[in-house]
């Protein structure tokens, strides 16, 4: 697993059209340019790891396009220290932009394939959750709560209660809400039972999905 110069100015490249595509928080920014995408992929896609695009990864789910991560990322407000949730671990890609900028993460993934397989890739390349659990996204992580931010990055069919009920006073939950396509959707909790909401552009996310039994 090696990350060389190569790799590096391709990652610069992709740092530029994510920039024109209106990513301005520089810590997003940097965090993309530091963690290596392509060791995140199985071995047929890793040569198109920094194109902008989705690729397929283990149990038929996607590693997000990298836009897509820097957005919610951006949307979250992270800074050093910060506890967020993570619903949809998937590659490990998303966790490690957090981790980069000082999060503490802690994830969830309900396909024990992926879930086994990120568990142990992440530390191998020095990236260490806080938690990785194995479980239902749906109801968040109520032992762990309340959170900084909470990001899901798969399609929910509608904004679990849980979730927001997870946050803390100021914190932002980053949800894309729908079925075939998905409205980027962001929550800041401003009181007990008071959240704002906002709506921020359609995106196309596999589906949030029902725990297995
Ligand atoms: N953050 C990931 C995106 C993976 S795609 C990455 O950067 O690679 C979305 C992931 O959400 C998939 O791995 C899918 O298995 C997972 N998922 C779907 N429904 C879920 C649920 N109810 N709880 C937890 N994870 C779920």
């Amino acid at each position: 697993m090696k990350d060389t110069n190569k790799h590096k100015g391709l990652r610069n490249q992709l740092v530029k059209i994510i920039e024109e595509k209106g990513i301005v928080d520089k810590n997003v920014l940097k965090a993309i340019s530091n963690v290596p995408r392509h060791l995140f992929m199985d071995s047929g896609f890793a040569h198109f790891a920094y194109q902008d695009k989705p690729f397929p990864i283990a149990a038929n789910q996607t590693i997000s396009q990298p836009y897509t991560v820097a957005f919610q990322t951006e949307l979250l407000h992270v800074k050093p220290n910060y506890k967020i949730l993570e619903i949809g671990t998937g590659s490990g890609y998303q966790t490690a932009i957090l981790i980069e900028m000082g999060a503490k993460v802690f994830t969830i993934e309900r396909q024990n394939e992926l879930f086994k397989k990120t568990k142990l890739f992440l530390p191998k390349i020095g990236y260490n959750p806080k938690k990785i659990i194995f479980g239902d996204g749906y109801k968040g992580l109520p032992e762990f709560a309340p959170f900084d931010g909470i990001v899901v990055t798969a399609g929910a069919p509608f904004v679990p209660s849980p979730l927001l009920a997870q946050l803390k006073i100021g914190g932002r939950l980053v949800i894309p809400v729908g079925e075939e396509t998905q409205t980027m959707t962001l929550f800041i909790r401003t009181g007990a039972k008071d959240f704002e909401k906002h709506e921020l552009g359609k995106f196309r996310f596999v589906p949030l999905l029902k725990k297995k039994n």
